[in-house]
């Protein structure tokens, strides 16, 4: 079973929900329509990739891009939780990446079809070490940096998410029981690009980490 470090302590890895379109500029970018509901997709924990580690694109796809997300880890069970309760049940944050098959995603959109074959690939989803809620003074004020190779990719801030963390957590536990161990991704801002074999990653959220992958 997989598992992820919260201050030291590990704790095993249950699903990992995904929300997608959360900032209205990444929404522009991709030509996307902003949702009236979130929307969300899965990830199992095998998509996990610890910092250091190397992404694999799978040899179906051409075009993986990246994005950057903060990642957070539920510590108690919750369903059909009240947004003014969801932090009760928040343990913790880290830095995530949501790799993503773009051309793959593509084709399954105009198709109609899941994406997860564009989503949930190993090494999909690198991951940092999280830092315990108290660390972080205020989650929906954080500025989020990916470079690729040394360059600025992505720098945005959680305070543009078009659906705040308590939103998502109450919404997502409409639809599941979330439970210790689930990781929620809470979309990307703007800057989503094209990695390629040899490109270094770095990303980083102020007061919770930073996380360094390659692709090989
Ligand atoms: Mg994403």
């Amino acid at each position: 079973m997989r598992k992820v470090k919260l201050d030291g302590r590990e704790i095993p890895v249950g699903k990992i929900v995904c929300i997608g379109r959360n900032y209205s500029e990444h929404i522009k970018e991709l030509g996307n329509q902003p949702p009236d509901k979130p929307v969300i997709f899965m990830k199992p924990a095998s998509a996990i990739l610890a910092s250091g580690g190397t992404v694999i694109i799978p040899a179906y796809s051409n075009e993986c891009h990246h994005e950057i997300e903060l990642a957070v880890l539920i510590g108690k069970e919750a369903r059909n939780i009240p947004a003014d309760q969801a932090f009760s049940h928040v343990a913790g944050y880290a830095v995530a990446l949501d790799l993503t098959l773009r051309d793959v995603q593509n084709v399954q959109k105009a198709k109609g079809l899941p994406w997860e074959i564009a989503k949930a690939f190993g090494t999909s989803c690198p991951l940092s070490d999280f830092v315990t809620k108290d660390r972080v003074s205020n989650p929906q004020q954080l500025r989020l940096k990916l470079t690729v190779n040394g360059e600025v990719r992505q720098d945005g801030n959680t305070e543009d998410m078009m659906l705040p963390i308590a939103e998502l957590i109450s919404a997502v536990s409409e639809y599941f029981t979330l439970e210790e161990g689930d990781i929620l991704l809470t979309g990307t801002p703007s800057g989503v690009g094209r990695i390629c074999s040899g490109d270094r990653l770095e990303a980083s959220i102020e007061q919770v980490g930073s996380l360094t992958v390659t692709v090989g």
